[in-house]
């Protein structure tokens, strides 16, 4: 519940509407995980929420350190027997959380783990902050940023991503900057476009794995809704709009997007746009999808760089891979 539904919940118990901002806090900026905790409280009014409510929607199946950096990926179980991943990344003073929006995914991405489980239901704001406060509650280094690239088409649950971003940005939950929270999508283009429209101002990723129309519908099914253009152009009037460099994610996958020919037309696709560049060298899966070597991503990353400067082109090497805990590896599994 955001701070509003917590004020009207304590109305129609007969509390005062100030009561509602006590809880917010309790739970987001503390964290707490009884009302029991809660001090300033009276008794009477945390046994009608004991009996009522509860404060924790997720339980910790599992927990996967990773040996060779300092990431961990957390395996949830929901109270309907679902599993979930969360993966949280140390590095030096960064501590990124990467969230889960759905269990599964409806959107078939053919080179994602998360998509070949199909959509089995969208997580609720409450399961998406738990992951939040779980994992600031288990690792010893402040939360600075979030992402919402685990599994699920995150604007597929606008409204519960939007609602938890909310609680994560509020300076009574955990305060973290807008531009400290992102959202990736594979490019709806209508919730783009209401996003553009909304007074936040979250900073936007779009996923785009390709140059063209052909390749694109190959690998992500989505793209035969919108088309490649359509979407550029949306991520310009993000930019233009919020003031904000629009983000755009590049899966390099081996013989299939990642030639000299590629680099240039996605140059030559993004030219005049103020954005990021994102290539993330694919993370393998069983299929039939293969990283490409390091000379051609460099390679791809050079072309870019070199036909305008302006382009902030950045090379992210995943993340937790020896617990298959990178990008497009997330299937919520046991082991
Ligand atoms: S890449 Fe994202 S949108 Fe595509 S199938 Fe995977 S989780 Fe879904």
């Amino acid at each position: 519940m955001n701070q509003e539904e917590l004020q009207s919940l304590c109305i129609e118990a007969g509390e005062s509407k100030f009561r509602g901002g006590q809880l917010f806090e309790w739970m987001y900026r503390h964290g707490i995980s009884s009302f029991d905790s809660m001090s300033n409280v009276n008794k009477s009014f945390r046994e009608h929420l004991n009996e009522h409510f509860i404060i924790q929607t997720l339980a910790v199946e599992n927990q996967f350190p990773s040996k060779e950096d300092k990431s961990v990926k957390i395996l949830f179980r929901t109270h309907d027997g679902h599993f979930i991943e969360t993966v949280s990344m140390v590095d030096k003073n960064r501590h990124t959380v990467c969230l889960s929006s759905q269990v599964g995914c409806a959107l078939d991405c053919h080179f994602c783990a998360t998509g070949k489980m199909g959509l089995k239901r969208n997580l609720s704001t409450g399961e998406i902050v738990d992951q939040l406060i779980y994992v600031r509650e288990s690792i010893d280094q402040s939360i600075t940023n979030v992402v919402f690239m685990g599994m699920g088409e995150p604007f597929h649950n606008y409204d519960n991503v939007l609602n938890a971003s909310d609680i994560f940005h509020s300076p009574k939950g955990f305060n973290l900057a807008s531009t400290r929270i992102t959202i990736s999508t594979v490019g709806l283009l209508p919730q783009i476009n209401q996003f553009i429209k909304e007074k936040r101002r979250y900073k936007l990723a779009i996923s785009l794995n390709a140059s063209n129309d052909k390749v694109r519908s190959e690998i992500m099914p989505i793209n035969k809704k919108w088309s490649i253009v359509d979407l550029v152009n949306a991520g310009k009037e993000y930019s233009n709009q919020k003031k904000r460099l629009i983000m755009f994610e590049y899966v390099l996958l081996k013989g299939i997007n990642d030639s000299e020919e590629d680099a240039l037309e996605l140059a030559r696709l993004l030219q005049g746009i103020p954005c990021k560049i994102n290539l993330i060298p694919y993370n393998e899966i069983e299929g039939k999808y293969q990283r490409p070597d390091e000379s051609t991503i460099t390679k791809f990353s050079e072309i870019l760089h070199n036909y305008r400067d302006e382009y902030r082109v950045l090379v992210r090497w995943s993340k937790g891979q020896d617990i298959a805990a990178g990008c497009g590896q997330l299937a919520g599994q046991n082991g």
